[in-house]
């Protein structure tokens, strides 16, 4: 199978998208849940849905393309409400894995808001190992499989992050509860001090039973609700070690993203989308060419990496109106250290190797490219042990990669 990537077709591309190790680094728990699995907790639960069947769904709900980002988000309101107990959430979690594993994905970091799912019966550490316990499982199923025990092949790691949300409402019984205790407080401060509270939880939860929270992230909407916002949690998180990402400039401008990096500490930027507008940096600077070109080379040169997200762009982006005029090829362009991931597997249809394929087909990757940002993904992944650990798992799965795409189009 030699000549150029482009030369091979669909299916024997992504025969060889199935097999190298991959990493994924921005997933959403409540957004990647098998529609099944839906529907039958739906049923043990009440919880009413506009469809019981896996086509209804999609033809309702889940669809291909959603009219904005509201419809989109509404989605997570069907999922959430089956995520209430501890068994589902470790379904979900094992279930999640293991989808990962079937297409060769070697690491995972999951992402969530806990405080969409504390209720009376779950406090926050309980919601946590809950997730952990249906990760762990799948963990412990793949690396006993031989070729893994053996070290011929890489095994699979997870870590889990938690989202902390831009805005809120009485989304759930702990968020509505919090709303209604700080009576006297506005939104934007019973925001914060919620984040800051989740930052606690991750603390003393990761410290107390050892589970591998691994990173701190903030969703939500962008617009009206700055990232300066939550700096406590995260001057919190940062204080005491943990890595932190932000989903910024995906909705709005280069600011924002700067904000995240400079204000949160983020290692890591969700989406990035805007990174190049300079339409979207706002009045008081100047020259918007010259920012954006050194905010750039700022984040070129710290290797922030970009947990880039084309599908679900596509998706709550109207003004994107195809894929190869999103973002991602400028960032390839100046060299940024990107990852490819899918946002949410359900919410958005796809799977990593979906994207993968998205990325090669539309931006004419070579394999120069494609590697590195495989690469990243493990590098600057927020590993849950020892660095000594990590260089030795991430050295593995570039020997791994290599020995798999030898003679094929992918060699670099
Ligand atoms: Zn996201």
């Amino acid at each position: 199978m030699e000549g150029k990537i482009q030369d091979l077709r669909d299916d024997e591309l992504i025969e060889l998208i199935h097999k190298i190790p991959k990493s994924e680094l921005h997933v959403h728990l409540d957004g990647s849940l098998r529609l099944q699995t839906l529907i039958d907790l739906a049923k043990k639960e009440s919880v009413k849905l506009p469809s019981y069947t896996v086509e209804g769904l999609h033809e309702l709900v889940f669809k291909d393309k959603y009219q904005n980002l509201e419809e989109y988000l509404r989605t997570f309101g069907y999922t959430c409400a089956v995520m209430q107990r501890p068994e589902h959430l470790e379904r979900i979690s094992y279930e999640l894995a293991i989808d990962h594993q079937h297409e060769g994905v070697r690491y995972v970091e999951v992402r969530f808001a806990p405080q969409l799912h504390i209720n009376k019966q779950m406090d926050m550490a309980t919601v946590v190992s809950s997730v952990n316990k249906g990760l762990l499982k799948a963990q412990n199923e793949f690396n006993q499989r031989k070729e893994v025990a053996n070290g011929s092949e890489p095994r699979f790691y997870y870590g889990i992050i938690f989202c902390a949300l831009r805005s809120f409402g009485p989304y759930s019984e702990y968020y509505s509860n919090f709303i209604d205790a700080l009576s006297y407080s506005d939104m934007k401060t019973i925001c914060s001090l919620s984040s800051l509270e989740l930052a606690k939880g991750a603390v003393h939860i990761r410290q107390e039973l050892g589970l591998p929270i691994v990173g701190f992230d903030l969703a939500g909407a962008e617009k009206g609700n700055p990232a300066k916002d939550h700096w406590r949690a995260f001057q919190y998180a940062h204080g005491n070690f943990l890595a932190k990402t932000v989903h910024a400039g995906e909705a709005y401008g280069p600011p924002s993203i700067f904000q995240a990096i400079t204000e949160l500490h983020a290692d890591r930027i969700g989406h990035g989308y805007y990174l190049f507008d300079t339409s979207k940096v706002n009045g008081k600077i100047k020259d918007k060419e010259y920012y954006v070109q050194e905010l750039c080379q700022y984040i070129a040169d710290r290797r922030v990496t970009i947990e880039v997200c084309l599908t679900s762009n596509l998706q709550t982006n109207p003004t994107l109106k195809k894929i190869e005029d999103h973002s991602f090829k400028q960032m390839l362009e100046y060299e940024l250290s990107t990852s490819i991931c899918t946002d949410n597997r359900t919410v958005s249809k796809t799977t990593v190797t979906n994207e993968l394929m998205l990325a090669l087909r539309s931006f004419k990757m070579n394999p120069k490219q494609l590697k590195n940002t495989i690469v990243y993904g493990f590098k600057r992944s927020f590993f849950p042990d020892k660095y000594s650990k990590k260089r030795q798992y991430v050295r593995q799965c570039i020997d791994y990669y290599e020995k798999l795409v030898k003679g094929t189009p992918l060699e670099v």
